[in-house]
C-alpha cells in the first residue's frame, strides 16, 4: 500500500463532509475517517478473494491494513499532542485512502518547535517497529518473511517493515510532509521564515512531480499524494508571502471602518437585508456595546428555514468573534482568525468598535498592497 500523509498547514476551513464518520475522540481530539477509506478496505478484499485466498487470509489482509490506520491515528495524534505542549490546538484527524491528516489550527512560528512537531511523527514508527521487532525476537520467532511459519509472525514482520516504511516515506523533503516541514525549519533557523518556506515548498514541488511520475507507473495512490504535496506546498507559500505582505502593519491601516452589526434581539431579516446591503459574509453580533458572536450567511439562512423571518438573531447559530484592537499588527490578527473558523475581527478601541477586519477584507487589503510593493 502507498503510504501517507501530511500536517496540514494553515487547515482548511471545509465544511464537515457527509462522507465523513466519527469514530471517536482520543485525547480529547477528534478521529474522523473518510468514507472512501470502506471503498479501499473493500477493494483489498476483493483482490485476495479474486486471488483464491480463502476467508481466514482475506480477514488477515484486511486486519493488516486495519493496523496500518491504527498506526497512523498514532503517528498523527504523535504531532497534535506535540503540537498541544506549544498550545496549538488541532481540530480534527482525518483518515483518508492516502493516509492521515492532523488539522492543526497552526504550525508553531518558532522553527525548533516546528521541528519537534514534524519529527515526532516518524519518530513514532520508528519506535513502534523496534518494538515489534523486539516482540518478534523474544518469542523466538523471525524476521526474515520467507522463512516465517507462523501467520502471527508473518503479521508482525510485515508491520515492522511498514512502519520503516511510513518513517522514511514521511522523512522525505517534500514539503509539506513531515520531512520537508523538518527541513523548512532547519533552514528557518539560518534565514528568514520566508526564503525558508519558499526553498523548502520547491524542493516539495519537485517531489510532487518525481511521485506522481512514479505513480503514473506503479501506484495510482501516490499520484493524489503527489497533487496532495503540490498543492499543499502552494498553498504554504502564498500564507508565507501573505505574511511577509502585512508584517508590521497595525490594523487600523486595513480595517473596514463602517462596522454593521446586529443585536440579539434584531429580527433575522435584519442580519440578511445587512449581509445582502454590504455583500458581507458574516457579521459580528452586539449586546450592549459588547460583541458576543458572529453570524455567517450559512448561520443566518438556516435560522430563516427553521424559525422563519421573525425570529431573532439571538436563536441563530454563531461563531466566536476576534476581538482586536486598532494598533495590533495585521500578521498576528491572521493567525488568531486562522484559529478561528468563520470568523471575523471586531476591531475594539476603548470598548468601542470602530472597524471590522474579515478574511477576505484582509485579502483584497494585500493584494492592493502587494501591487504597491511591486510598482
Ligand atoms: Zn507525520
Amino acid at each position: 500500500m502507498a503510504s501517507p500523509h501530511a500536517i496540514e498547514n494553515p487547515a482548511p476551513r471545509r465544511p464537515r463532509s457527509r462522507w465523513t464518520w466519527n469514530l471517536g475522540r482520543i485525547a480529547g481530539i477528534p478521529i474522523r475517517m473518510h468514507l472512501t477509506l470502506l471503498v479501499l478496505l473493500a477493494w483489498i478484499a476483493g483482490t485476495y478473494a479474486l486471488r483464491g485466498a480463502g476467508f481466514g487470509a482475506t480477514a488477515i489482509g484486511v486486519a493488516l491494513v486495519a493496523s496500518i490506520f491504527v498506526i497512523i491515528v498514532v503517528h498523527e495524534l504523535g504531532h497534535a499532542l506535540v503540537a498541544r505542549r506549544y498550545g496549538i490546538k488541532t481540530r480534527d484527524i482525518m483518515l483518508l485512502p492516502i493516509g492521515g491528516i492532523a488539522s492543526l489550527e497552526r504550525m508553531p512560528e518558532n522553527p525548533k518547535q516546528e521541528l519537534a512537531v514534524a519529527l515526532v511523527g516518524p519518530a513514532i514508527n520508528l519506535v513502534i517497529a523496534a518494538l515489534i521487532y523486539g516482540g518478534i525476537v523474544v518469542a523466538g520467532g523471525t524476521t526474515h518473511l520467507a522463512e516465517t511459519t507462523s501467520l502471527g509472525n508473518a503479521l508482525a514482520t510485515q508491520l515492522v517493515w511498514i512502519n520503516v516504511g511510513l518513517a522514511v516515506f514521511n522523512l522525505l523533503p517534500a514539503f509539506p510532509m513531515d520531512g520537508g516541514r523538518a527541513l523548512r525549519a532547519l533552514l528557518a533557523l539560518r534565514m528568514g521564515p520566508q526564503r525558508a518556506t519558499d526553498i523548502a515548498a520547491r524542493l516539495g514541488k519537485f517531489f510532487a512531480l518525481a511521485l506522481g511520475v512514479l505513480g503514473l507507473f506503479y501506484n495510482p495512490l501516490l499520484i493524489i499524494i503527489a497533487f496532495v504535496v503540490w498543492s499543499g506546498a502552494n498553498q504554504e507559500r502564498q500564507m508565507s508571502e501573505l505574511k511577509h505582505a502585512i508584517h508590521g502593519v497595525p490594523v487600523s491601516a486595513a480595517m473596514l471602518r463602517r462596522v454593521e452589526a446586529v443585536t440579539p434581539e434584531q429580527p433575522l431579516e435584519d442580519a440578511a437585508a445587512l449581509l445582502l446591503r454590504g455583500g458581507l459574509q458574516q457579521l459580528p453580533v452586539i449586546d450592549h456595546g459588547k460583541p458576543v458572536g458572529v453570524i455567517t450567511r450559512g448561520d443566518v439562512a438556516t435560522a430563516l428555514a427553521h424559525a422563519g423571518p421573525d425570529a431573532t438573531v439571538a436563536t441563530a447559530p454563531q461563531h466566536a468573534v476576534v476581538e482586536v484592537e486598532p494598533g495590533e499588527p495585521l500578521d498576528s490578527v491572521l493567525q488568531r482568525l486562522e484559529e478561528v473558523p468563520d470568523s471575523v475581527a471586531l476591531v475594539v478601541d476603548h470598548g468601542l468598535p470602530v472597524g471590522v477586519l474579515t478574511p477576505e477584507h484582509l485579502a483584497a487589503y494585500v493584494a492592493l498592497h502587494a501591487q504597491r510593493r511591486a510598482a
